[in-house]
């Protein structure tokens, strides 16, 4: 079934569809909103609640939640990890910055990061390779460079030969660019389902996901305060989440990043890439 036409068949559940008892369409819409337009863009809150709440079955093998391949088939690989921190034991962590490399953005982060002598890792989008990748060409042996797919879709809906082709074209892009394979990949949104979880095992891709990050919007009003922010987030072994391309709100950790690193390494932390905090490699 393609996408669009699952689309319209969401819709014409959503109309069929009436508030659970007790609950009111407008407590449904103020509660699921949110949660609506930062995970899946346009699509309506009454839509989300009308697919998590349907009764109808998931589509067998070949849909987005199965982790099994579509032709039944074994999977190539016996298992592949999800990291959300490393071991803490060790006073260190992971910056993370997502979405780039895009122009001004990414130098800015590359600047800052070599003022202090830090390695970070960046989740890549693959069109943003394909326009700016030569932003990245001095970050071989300093940064490490993951698969943040190609544009950013939302990998729970898609299915499974839908995910490997966004996970296979970053991961190409990222090698014709920089000569390796990613090992590393990073979901938007946070967001998996069994075909991303498979495509990844396929890909040879560990699955990172973060467990602090930097909560930019949150702080328009009074952007300095992300540095107290981010410090009482990070904790031994934190994976820490940042931004190196998006909306202009994101621009107050990259303003701050230069205090956030001296406020961790007054605190005792060392700064070490994904694949180094979990011994990866
Ligand atoms: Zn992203």
């Amino acid at each position: 079934m393609g996408k669009h036409r699952a689309a319209q068949i969401e819709i014409s559940r959503v109309r069929a569809y009436d508030p659970p008892v007790g609950m009111n369409r407008r407590e449904v819409l103020t509660g699921l909103g949110a949660a609506a337009v930062g995970g899946l863009g346009i699509i309506s809150a009454e839509t989300v609640y009308a697919a998590a709440h349907s009764t109808d079955p998931l589509q067998f093998y070949g849909g987005f939640a199965s982790a099994i391949r579509p032709d039944r088939s074994p999977p190539s690989v016996p298992r592949s990890a999800v990291l959300w921190s490393g071991p803490t034991d060790k006073r260190a962590v992971a910056l993370t910055f997502d979405d780039g490399p895009m122009p001004d953005w990414t130098p800015r982060v590359l600047g800052i990061l070599a003022r202090h002598d830090v390695p970070a890792t960046f989740f890549l989008k693959g069109l943003n390779v394909q326009r700016y990748g030569a932003l990245h060409l001095d970050s071989a042996g300093t940064h490490e460079l993951g698969n943040h797919t190609w544009d950013h879709p939302d990998l729970a809906r898609l299915d499974y030969h839908e995910c490997a082709d966004q996970l296979e074209r970053t991961s190409a892009v990222i090698a014709q660019v920089y000569g390796t394979r990613p090992t590393l990949f990073r979901p938007p949104y946070g967001h998996l389902a069994g075909s991303s979880l498979l495509a990844a095992a396929e890909h040879r891709l560990t699955t990172v996901l973060w467990s602090a990050q930097m909560t930019e919007s949150v702080f328009e009003a009074e952007p300095a305060r992300i540095v107290e922010s981010v410090r009482s987030a990070a904790h031994p072994g934190s994976i820490i989440l940042g931004h190196d391309a998006g909306a202009d709100n994101r621009l107050v950790s990259i303003d701050h990043l230069d205090a956030i690193i001296s406020r961790l390494k007054a605190d005792g932390f060392a700064f070490t890439t994904v694949s180094q905090l979990c011994g990866l490699r």
